[in-house]
């Protein structure tokens, strides 16, 4: 009995009086405190494993060939942007992972600039890279900021979107990604810094600045303008990753002006000026990009330039069937759901690029194209007692005709 009496948990130490449950072990015994302790830090330590960033846990880096290879799966071409975004993200999470410094040497922040036309994968690129290392992610839209005070909203909004997109976890948001889109609509009006004022261009470029080198930020949870009586959130933006996208257009002309070529008039053949375009995007560098508008100081926190080129017929054609989610996958399982087995020729492939081309759609434009052609089966075939259906080519045409895309003009 009084052996009884001096039992006690082996965890915390508390007496068999002190708790209401001592479970015993081999060697020793463990309360109801302890087992409920026991179960939140099993509980957590599990989501640190599953989710490393929602924890403030270090991010589980991979190393750039096996981003790229992931990269792959979903984008295609693109090898140059791919390259350089994965070296420049396995460094950037490198540096965040290893908090001090070695040798006294501070590794600076990575943030990436993209340049090339819409819809050719930026958003696809920097998207695919979050989901890879399972990190909050944003997009925002650089034309929608102004300059502090005016109508618009504040660039600290963007970090709103980021900690909506992570519930609110502050640490996990932290070490997210956020891309920031048409960077070149904020681009500075005129090369020379005006007496009149550029609400929206240089002002934003200026409230980048800290944001993008890293500083400690207050945002408002719910976006928008900043008010006083607002609660605000601390970010510090020191290890978040900048993305930023813009199509420069008419930027190979400052880059021919630059490498002395002229641009213009060497070609009348449309796709040989495309092809030059994206030869001449290759040799981008900063300076082109300050010489289109972009501030300096904006330009040496963005360190990593990088172009992505056109997407040619071969490309688009590709981006139908070969990644891991392509359209052509997509529509064949909604099929598959409905017990039908989609095939479709060759032929109408063809057909949905040359569409595609033809409308100045690029890969955006995949998609309507695919729905204009299968739409109506969608609609007709659930419930029937089909089970397969063979798009030739004379289907699509027919059904493509009927649709409201082919009303467009040809520009
Ligand atoms: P951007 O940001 O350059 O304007 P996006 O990344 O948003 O373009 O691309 C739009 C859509 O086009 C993507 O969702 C994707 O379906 C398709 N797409 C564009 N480029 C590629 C590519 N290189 N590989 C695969 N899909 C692509």
């Amino acid at each position: 009995m009084a052996k009884q009496n001096n039992l006690h948990c082996s965890f915390c130490g508390r007496s068999r009086d002190e708790v209401k449950i001592l479970i015993a072990g081999q060697e020793g015994h463990i309360c109801e405190n302890c087992v409920e302790h026991a179960e939140e830090i099993i509980a957590q330590e599990l989501t640190a494993k599953n989710n490393p960033a929602s924890t403030g846990g270090a991010v589980q880096i991979r190393k750039p060939k096996e981003i790229k290879q992931f990269l792959d799966e979903y984008v295609i071409g693109q090898d140059e942007a791919k390259k350089i975004l994965c070296v420049a993200v396995y460094n950037h999470y490198k540096r965040v992972n290893n908090k001090q410094k070695v040798d006294d040497v501070e590794i600076e922040k990575s943030n990436i600039i993209m340049v090339g036309e819409t819809g050719t994968g930026k958003t696809l690129l920097a998207k695919s890279i979050a989901r890879l290392l399972n990190v909050p992610f944003a997009i925002v839209d650089a034309t929608v900021f102004t300059e502090a005070g005016y109508v618009g909203e504040d660039v600290e909004s963007m970090l709103t979107r980021l900690l909506q997109n992570c519930n609110y976890d502050v640490t996990a948001a932290e070490r997210g990604i956020v891309y920031v889109d048409e960077i070149d609509k904020i681009a500075r009006k005129g090369d020379n810094p005006s007496i009149t004022r550029d609400v929206s261009g240089e002002g934003v470029q200026q409230g980048l600045l800290k944001m993008l080198e890293g500083t400690e930020v207050l945002v408002p949870p719910q976006g928008g303008r900043k008010h006083p009586e607002q609660k605000m959130i601390k970010v510090d933006t020191k290890n978040i990753l900048f993305i930023c996208g813009g199509a420069f257009d008419g930027i190979d002309k400052v880059i021919a002006r630059r490498i002395n070529t002229n641009a213009i008039g060497f070609s009348v053949n449309k796709d040989e000026q495309e092809m030059q375009r994206s030869n001449l995007l290759e040799f981008i560098n900063a300076q082109d990009l300050k010489s289109f508008g972009l501030i300096p100081e904006l330009l040496g926190r963005l360190p990593v330039v990088t172009h992505l080129n056109p997407l040619d017929a071969a490309t688009l054609r590709s981006i139908l069937t070969e990644p891991k989610n392509s359209l052509i996958k997509q529509f064949t399982k909604l099929f598959e759901m409905e017990g039908i087995k989609l095939t479709i020729e060759p032929a109408v492939l063809d057909f949905m690029v040359a569409k595609a081309m033809e409308y100045k759609l690029g890969a955006r434009g995949l998609r309507s194209i695919c729905e204009s052609i299968l739409t109506e089966a969608m609609f007709e075939l659930p419930g029937t007692e089909t089970t397969s259906l063979n798009v030739t080519l004379d289907y699509a045409e027919k059904m493509f005709s009927k649709s409201k895309l082919s009303a467009l003009k040809v520009a």
